[in-house]
């Protein structure tokens, strides 16, 4: 079977994480978020983590050679050489070319690029609402998606953090970071006849369905 490669674009907010929890069980897909493997970096103290921690506590990308160091080594492992869905990653035109090289280099190459489109007045209420759980970063929110216990992780049971990151001052940095940084990859994967639209202001479940079908239709045509 030819495996599925996925990337998973669009602004911090859209609901990435949260569908990305759920194709990677519909389709045994490694779900590779950079955002998570840096979050884990810094919680571990390696030096990679405190230079992370700086960019992203202000809202800013963490430069490509660290992230590209991590990537090309993740992508060459066992789970994800029978595909991977990407979260958070690329983040830039620069990623991307280096991405597009190291998949050339080893035969592979992309199913699809799934776009989740909100709008930002919609992510600010999202991401300051926004709540994670220390052990494996299962998703919340205070008013859309409560947990069963204030500040308790319905899976396991973790308490709940606010992410440094979603205070509204680093999410207003963000937005503009991802309007002028990673918003010209639309137009880049779309020239590549690789992109395909969610609207990501629906609910997660309608969200997920519409993403598994055309997951399902490009495994099928590339299966031709
Ligand atoms: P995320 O969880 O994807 O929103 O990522 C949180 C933060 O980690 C971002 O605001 C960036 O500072 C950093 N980060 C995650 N992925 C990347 C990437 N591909 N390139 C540069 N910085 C990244």
């Amino acid at each position: 079977m030819v495996e599925t490669n996925l990337i998973l674009l669009g602004p911090p907010g859209a609901g990435k994480g949260t569908q990305a929890e759920r194709l990677q069980a519909d389709f045994a897909l490694a779900h590779i978020s950079t955002g998570d493997m840096l979050r884990a970096q810094v919680a571990q103290g390696t030096e990679l983590g405190r230079e992370a921690q700086k960019y992203m506590n202000a809202g800013e990308l963490v430069p490509d050679e660290v992230i590209l160091g991590m990537i090309g080594q993740r992508i060459g492992e066992q789970d994800a050489r029978e595909g991977f869905l990407l979260d958070g990653f690329p983040r830039n035109t620069s990623q991307a070319d280096a991405l597009a090289a190291t998949l050339a280099d080893s035969g592979r190459r992309l199913t699809g690029v799934l776009l989740i489109d909100v709008p930002d007045e919609v992510l600010v209420r999202r991401l300051a609402g926004r709540r994670v759980c220390v052990k494996s970063g299962h998703v919340y929110h205070v008013e859309f998606d409560p947990p069963k216990r204030e500040d308790v992780c319905d899976q396991d049971g973790s308490r709940l953090i606010q992410r440094d990151d979603d205070r509204e001052e680093t999410i207003r940095r963000r937005l503009e970071v991802y309007a002028r940084q990673t918003a010209p990859l639309i137009d880049y994967y779309e020239g590549a006849g690789l992109l395909r639209r969610f609207d990501g202001q629906r609910n997660p479940n309608e969200v997920h369905d519409h993403i598994r079908a055309t997951v399902a239709t490009l495994r099928l045509e590339d299966e031709l």
